[in-house]
């Protein structure tokens, strides 16, 4: 994983079965992507029918798992309020994702400009791409809600309904389900903002391929100007790690939809960029590169990590994630568990399913030592997760320090449980216990664990977790028979195992 995939994490999403009626409870929103002019989207709404003096408009100035702000207002023009005799109702800008507007009982129509946030991935910025919106007329749009679409203060946690005008052939590919109305206009719903944005949609004529894993339905969805016959490929490329995942979950996934978004551009240059973005029930992809044939190899690899955040933070999270703030947000401490138990998830999956050698495991956890190694390891994980904003030079430590932490901890609860549970058991556990509606209390979470485990897992989380004892791999190890050089950085099997190395061994990895 390189530095540009980052990830993010929300959660939400019922069944996509919700059936409200337009009846003024809700936000209706028109998207006109047909009839573009200067590169520019026209956006219209009817707020929901209120009583409201004023209301205060807000675009995002981040989204979860992003800790820059990234101002999407920044996109928007000519914001404009009408009533319903079309007369103008006065509003004001009160910063880039902020509008005051006056008299709001009676706006009928709002409508403003939006302007894409990037139109190819050939400059070589930093930005987050995959956190905002690309219009190409006429042949693609890749859409974040979050950049073209708001919500009041006043009024929040209720329905959208999207009316969507696109050019005749074109697809929406999401993990929301998009109804067509006519050739060129689609209606798509979410029950609140939250699902909204965490449901990127990829519209243009399709080349898409559908997988059926357990009782998930997997779209995976491709979009280059020349190769549109490409999705299947890719889709034989994950369907086998979809399916592994699913024995490593114990055989059920919690989703019903999920859906992979690809975007691909060809270039010129050596090397490739890969910018990712990931949902609770989707992921979206952008890659450019000289050639088409590393993208398996990439996709394989991200793949994997995006979907096992179906368990956390989708079904597992905290109340901070659940009423996220997207002007002013408070952080979770988290991130060990969405983004370190995500990773660790991923790292030890094909070795406990047997997809890959003993030898190409080691080697995997000598890279997280590795990198982990460029990090300050003197921070507490806690702490560094509540100020993630602050310290974004340290928030790729949470893939390679919090990996390696998710590994102790799993040969921990097979120690302690005499070999019956791990990590897969607590986060089944966990999964149960809260679920997608239902979050814990963010400084109550390590209790919580402690109850459904052992007492000594309480120490393991204040001793690394919390506070900022070094991760302890070579005891660890020890317990598992290997060997950890420390200098050399290598991982090898012990000469000479006990019996309760071998078992407690075999229990972790098969092997
Ligand atoms: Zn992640």
């Amino acid at each position: 994983m390189n530095n540009f995939i980052k990830l993010l994490f929300v959660l939400v999403i019922f069944p996509n079965t919700i059936i409200a009626q337009s009846s003024g409870k809700n936000y209706e929103y028109t998207i006109d992507f047909l009839h573009m002019t200067d590169d520019e989207v026209t956006v219209s709404l009817t707020p929901p029918k209120n009583n409201f003096k004023q209301g205060k408009f807000i675009i995002p100035k981040l989204i979860p798992g992003f800790y820059q702000a990234m101002n999407f207002g920044q996109y928007i023009s000519q914001f404009v309020a009408t009533d319903k005799n079309g007369k103008e109702i006065q509003t004001e800008r009160l910063d880039t994702n902020s509008w005051m507007v006056h008299d709001l009982k009676n706006v009928n129509k709002i409508s403003y400009q939006v302007a894409d946030g990037w139109d190819s991935l050939e400059k070589d910025t930093h930005e987050a791409r995959s956190a905002g919106s690309m219009f190409i007329k006429d042949s693609v749009f890749v859409i974040n809600y979050n950049s073209l679409i708001g919500y009041f203060e006043e009024i929040k946690e209720i329905p959208y309904q999207l009316n969507i005008i696109k050019n005749k052939g074109f697809y929406a590919s999401s993990a929301l389900d998009y109804q067509k109305i006519n050739e060129i206009t689609d209606r798509v719903w979410a029950k609140d903002y939250r699902q909204l944005v965490d449901s990127p949609v990829l519209y243009c004529i399709p080349d898409t391929t559908w997988l059926k894993v357990g009782n998930t339905e997997v779209l995976v969805s491709f979009y280059n100007k020349k190769e549109r016959h490409y999705s299947k490929k890719i889709a034989d490329e994950i369907q086998n790690i979809l399916k592994n995942q699913q024995a490593y979950l114990g055989g059920k996934l919690p989703v019903d939809k999920y859906a992979f978004l690809i975007y691909y551009e060809a270039s010129r240059e050596e090397g490739y960029l890969g910018d990712g973005l990931e949902h609770s029930k989707s992921t979206v992809c952008l890659y450019r590169s000289g050639s088409m044939n590393f993208l398996s190899d990439a996709l394989r690899r991200v793949a994997s990590h995006e979907f096992f955040h179906i368990i956390t933070p989708l079904n597992i999270h905290s109340g901070e994630i659940q009423h996220y703030d997207f002007l002013n947000p408070t952080l979770s401490r988290h991130l060990w568990l969405y983004e370190g138990m995500t990773e660790y998830a991923t790292v030890h999956m094909p070795i406990k399913q047997k997809m890959i050698s003993l030898d190409d495991f080691e080697r995997s956890i000598e890279e997280k030592i590795r990198n982990m190694k460029e990090f300050d390891n003197t921070l507490s994980f806690t702490e560094l997760s509540k100020n993630a904003m602050e310290k974004q030079d340290q928030y790729m430590n949470f893939y390679q320090k919090g990996a390696l932490l998710g590994l102790c901890l799993d040969i921990r609860l097979r120690e302690l449980s005499g070999r019956k549970t791990g990590t897969q058991d607590l986060m089944l556990k966990l999964m149960q216990k809260y679920g997608e509606g239902k979050y814990f209390n963010d400084d109550e979470l390590f209790d919580e664990i402690t109850k459904m485990t052992f007492p000594e897992i309480r120490a393991f989380f204040r001793d690394f977790v919390e506070g900022s004892q070094p991760v302890p791999l070579k005891e660890y190890l020890a317990k598992v028979g290997f060997i950890y050089d420390e200098t050399q950085e290598k991982i090898s099997l012990s000469p000479h195992p006990d019996p309760k190395q071998l078992a407690l061994r075999r229990a972790w990895i098969n092997q």
